[in-house]
């Protein structure tokens, strides 16, 4: 086989300066895309080969220093044979393509942590702002009692895989583009057990595991967001042969509430006042996230106007004070006037000068918007 004469930088399309870490990342890239088992494209298998090389090379600080000064005569001269890899990286690419370990698992067969289940709460917005609990219901794989776990009904016996004598894997020899390699996958008999049970408990179906409800109370802290995440630790599924269990994942929805809108820690709220309210000042009432509170609006109070109720919005999460809540205020216009209304409310028009509307300035309607929502 011929030595490429590609630039193995441009091959792997890193830098000659690169790290290993970048070099081995380019190549997991490359690698994935171009093997001949995945990519249909008809020059998948020379390019593969080509990526393999320089990956070689430039993955040893020997090769990659002879390529660096000499290029690839330097290599030819220095020995380098291209194409007769010892991979000893070759656990690498295996690892890359199938999430496969090459030469470990020889001994006993993986344990594997418990997955991980996830489940959902939905709080009050003015739960979310003091804090809350709730109990969560979910199914969570454990051990089964009656077996211990091993997946046998009690008294029966339990032997050694024949095919894979109790290692839970088997190594076949394969062919590739690479040459010859061995290939280690789980055994087929007893699925990576290195046992086989003759009689299946009968509470599991010799599984080991079984499903049991769980319930779990879960306090939602104060200050919670939408959508964010309480990880209950080694709650989840039993993990294989005593492994771990998995974790509960509690995704918190906090319910919209038509009376707030929530923005980070601060909360909008408004409040209607009537043109007389308005006009001639008024005390109302309005709601906070801790209940009802009095609030008072002097005479001449504007449209758009906002009061700041400092620290009564949302609490921090797991930090140190509140939001605040800004109260926006809107007047309302009378739609429906009856004959009475319609005189006086013409009598005040006439009774009424630019002296009436006249503002102190810098107070308009927009400037006050913008500051509600800056
Ligand atoms: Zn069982
Ligand atoms: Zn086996």
């Amino acid at each position: 086989m011929a030595a490429t004469q590609h630039d193995y930088y441009e091959l792997l399309g890193v830098a000659r300066g690169a790290s290993d870490a970048e070099i081995k990342k380019a190549f997991r890239k490359l690698a994935r895309e171009l093997h001949p088992d995945v990519s249909e494209a008809p020059d998948a298998e020379e390019r593969f080969r080509q990526v393999a090389e320089a990956y070689e090379v430039l993955s040893k600080p020997e090769t990659r220093e002879l390529y660096d000064r000499y290029g690839h005569a330097g290599l030819r001269s220095g020995g380098f044979q291209p194409g007769h890899f010892d991979f000893g990286s070759l656990s690498d690419i295996f690892s890359a393509f199938f999430g496969d370990d090459l030469f470990g698992a020889t001994g006993r067969p993986n344990r594997s942590r418990g997955a991980d289940v996830v489940a959902e709460v939905e709080v009050e917005l003015v739960e979310a702002a003091r804090g809350a609990s709730r109990e969560v219901h979910y199914d969570a794989a454990v051990t089964c009692a009656r077996c211990g776990g091993d997946g046998a009904e009690p008294g029966t016996e339990v032997v050694t895989c024949e095919t894979c004598r109790g290692a839970g894997r088997v190594q076949q020899v394969a062919r590739s583009v690479l040459g010859e390699f061995v290939r280690s996958t789980a055994c087929p008999t007893c699925g990576g057990a290195g046992r086989v049970v003759t009689t299946p408990c009968t509470d599991c179906d010799g599984a080991g595991r079984v499903l049991e409800e769980r319930t779990l109370r879960v306090d939602v802290p104060a200050g919670i967001h939408d959508g964010q995440q309480i990880r209950l630790s080694g709650e989840g599924h039993a993990g294989d042969g005593g492994a771990r269990a998995g974790d509960v994942y509690v995704r918190v929805r906090v319910r919209p509430d038509p009376r707030f809108v929530r923005e980070g820690n601060d909360v909008f709220s408004t409040v209607d006042l009537t043109v007389a309210q308005a006009a001639l000042g008024a005390t109302v009432t309005v709601p906070t996230l801790e209940g009802d509170q009095e609030l008072e609006f002097a005479a001449g109070t504007q449209p758009g106007a906002v009061r700041t109720l400092r620290g009564k919005g949302m609490p921090v999460l797991q930090g140190f004070g509140r939001g605040d809540h800004r109260v926006l205020v809107n007047v309302l216009v009378p739609r429906r006037l009856s004959d009475d209304q319609r005189a006086l409310l013409e009598q005040f028009e006439q009774l009424s000068d630019e002296d009436t509307y006249r503002g102190d300035g810098g107070d308009g309607f927009f400037d006050k918007l913008k500051s509600a929502f800056r």
